[in-house]
């Protein structure tokens, strides 16, 4: 058994076990080196997840205060917490990236190129659907040359009113890619994991182990090869040497304070708190780009009623998908957006309904009273980098000493218009998919950017490779590093980085390059 104690320190502590450190963790134990995972959320079984939005322990829920003129929503919007990280309540809806949103300013000027080729991403990406097992359609329109491993889950009916919609339309619409399996599965180092039975609940924890999260997954492996996972560890403190090296860090579980030395750090603590960690340590911040470039996903929804009854809260919630609208015509905006439907429960719509839709009171419960025949459709849009679009410290302070996350977030010309673009174009298809009532709730998801990769210490955090620019034995591999948002949502993307990262570690320090996965 590998001994991790103050006095025996470990190759590689890892920092957060979500879609980025989770396969990290898993590469680098592969490769013989000796891991340590901590994470501040708990550990959970499947069974312990109930389909229930108010008892369930998996959102990241301390205070973050919210500013700007379109500011985001935390909480069980955006960020997760446990061994799995954000994985555990994720929707699974797994789009690749298109290779035109790498190369965005390229193309055309605005935003932000990643430092990375799409060919390299998309073989890691292959790995990834490989390994954890993806449903998706047999013939994916916008990409013919791909295959998934599983046939798609059934369709609830708010994806059947999206196919009416853009049927009648003529905007193409499919089966979307999810991370979850339709038949059972053997997943090595954890055990069964059983077909989708259609819940619904994906966004309260799957039980049965249909879909892929990290603790289904990539963690099993880890521990397979050796890594330890240490649930409820909190991270405060990296500690460094005369040279700045990081030599440990600190942390705390169940109130005390704990000491693990290592080689190396890797920070994948989410796009909220890894810049918060290094703001409040003052660390790896020479560029002064830690905390600037937040984005969050413009993720417009449009509801509606329907004469019949679409008992959204069953089935796999996103199962439609339209990648057509990547670049629409004679648009206003750069970049573009993807079309899926939706399937909500109760105190989730409740809330996007009061934030996005302005819905209070006695409007608010007409609306929620008529649950039964509501269902919408949404999307997720590309964002632009803005370097006043930043996450800063406030004056208050957490239970640890820190201080708190203030994240300002604004809107520019380019997601305003491609929001106004998207709300005509779901209300087209919701009118063309006989729904009556539409209307629209303004929101954004994800975190996106606040130590951005690219190729020069003046304008970004880390390299290509993830590796600071100021700290040579720090890296960060979570969705902090975007350059850019891109079209497509975050984790699948953030799972191959996650084995990148790792792979590129290993061939930098000479160390073991072959893998099974
Ligand atoms: C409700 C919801 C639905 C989503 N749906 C989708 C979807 O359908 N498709 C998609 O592609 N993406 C989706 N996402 C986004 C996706 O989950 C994230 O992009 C991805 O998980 C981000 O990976 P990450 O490694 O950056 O962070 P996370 O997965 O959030 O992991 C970060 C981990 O770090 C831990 N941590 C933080 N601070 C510390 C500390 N100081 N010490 C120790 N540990 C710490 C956290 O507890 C957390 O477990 C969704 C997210 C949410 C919240
Ligand atoms: S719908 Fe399927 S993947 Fe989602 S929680 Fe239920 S069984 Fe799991």
């Amino acid at each position: 058994m590998m001994q991790a104690t103050p006095l025996h320190p470990v190759d590689a502590v890892v920092i957060g076990s979500g879609a980025g450190g989770a396969p990290l963790a898993a590469r680098l134990a592969e490769a013989g080196l000796s891991v340590v995972v901590l994470e501040a959320g708990a550990a959970f079984d499947s069974e312990d997840h109930l389909a229930d939005e108010l008892t369930t322990g998996i959102y990241w829920m301390e205070e973050r205060l919210s500013g700007g003129s379109t500011p985001t929503a935390f909480g069980p919007n955006n960020s997760g917490t446990g061994l799995g990280g954000s994985t555990l309540h994720w929707g699974a809806f797994c789009p690749r990236p298109d290779a035109r949103d790498m190369q965005l300013k390229t193309l055309t000027g605005q935003g932000e190129d990643w430092p990375i080729a799409h060919a390299d991403l998309s073989a890691y990406i292959q790995r990834v659907e490989s390994f954890i097992g993806v449903a998706g359609p047999a013939h994916y329109p916008w990409d013919t040359t791909r295959h998934y491993a599983y046939p798609p889950p059934l369709r609830n009916a708010s994806a059947q009113a999206m196919q009416r919609g853009c049927a009648a339309l003529g905007i193409q619409a499919t089966d979307a890619p999810a991370a979850l399996v339709t038949r059972s599965r053997e997943q090595p180092g954890f055990g069964t994991r059983s077909a989708c039975n259609n819940c619904g609940a994906c966004h309260q924890g799957c039980s049965n182990g249909a879909k892929t999260s990290m603790d289904s997954t990539w963690l099993p492996r880890a521990r397979a090869f050796g890594a330890l996972l240490r649930s409820s560890c909190r991270v405060t403190d990296i500690e460094r040497d005369a040279r700045s090296r990081v030599t440990g860090v600190v942390y705390h579980q169940n109130g005390v304070e704990q000491r693990q030395r290592c080689a190396a750090v890797f920070l994948c603590a989410g796009g909220i708190e890894t810049p918060r960690l290094l703001l409040n340590l003052g660390l790896a911040n020479g560029s002064g780009q830690v905390g600037r470039n937040f984005m969050a996903h413009v993720a417009t929804q449009v509801w509606g009623e329907f004469d019949a009854d679409m008992c959204m809260n069953r089935g796999y919630p996103s199962s439609l998908i339209s990648e057509d609208q990547l670049r629409p015509d004679a648009a206003a905006f750069v970049g573009g957006y993807l079309v899926q439907s939706l399937g909500v429960q109760p105190v989730t719509l409740a809330t996007t309904l009061a934030r996005g839709a302005g819905l209070w009171g006695a409007a608010l419960v007409r609306t929620l009273q008529r649950y039964r025949r509501l269902a919408g459709i949404g999307i997720n849009g590309d964002c632009l980098p803005q370097a006043a679009n930043r996450l800063y410290l406030s004056d208050e302070t957490d239970a640890f000493g820190q201080r708190k996350a203030r994240i300002d977030f604004s809107y520019g010309t380019n997601e305003t218009a491609l929001n106004v673009h998207a709300t005509r174009t779901l209300t087209s298809i919701w009118q063309a998919a006989g729904a009556s009532g539409i209307f629209s709730a303004e929101r954004s998801a994800h975190t996106l950017g606040t130590c951005r990769m690219g190729t020069s210490r003046e304008h970004a955090v880390v390299d290509p490779d993830g590796r600071s620019f100021d700290i040579a034995n720090l890296y960060i591999c979570d969705n902090s590093t975007f350059p850019s948002a891109l079209a497509a949502n975050p984790a699948l993307t953030q799972m191959a980085l996650g084995l990148r990262t790792a792979e590129r570690f290993l061939a930098t320090h000479g160390l073991g390059r072959t893998t099974t996965a």
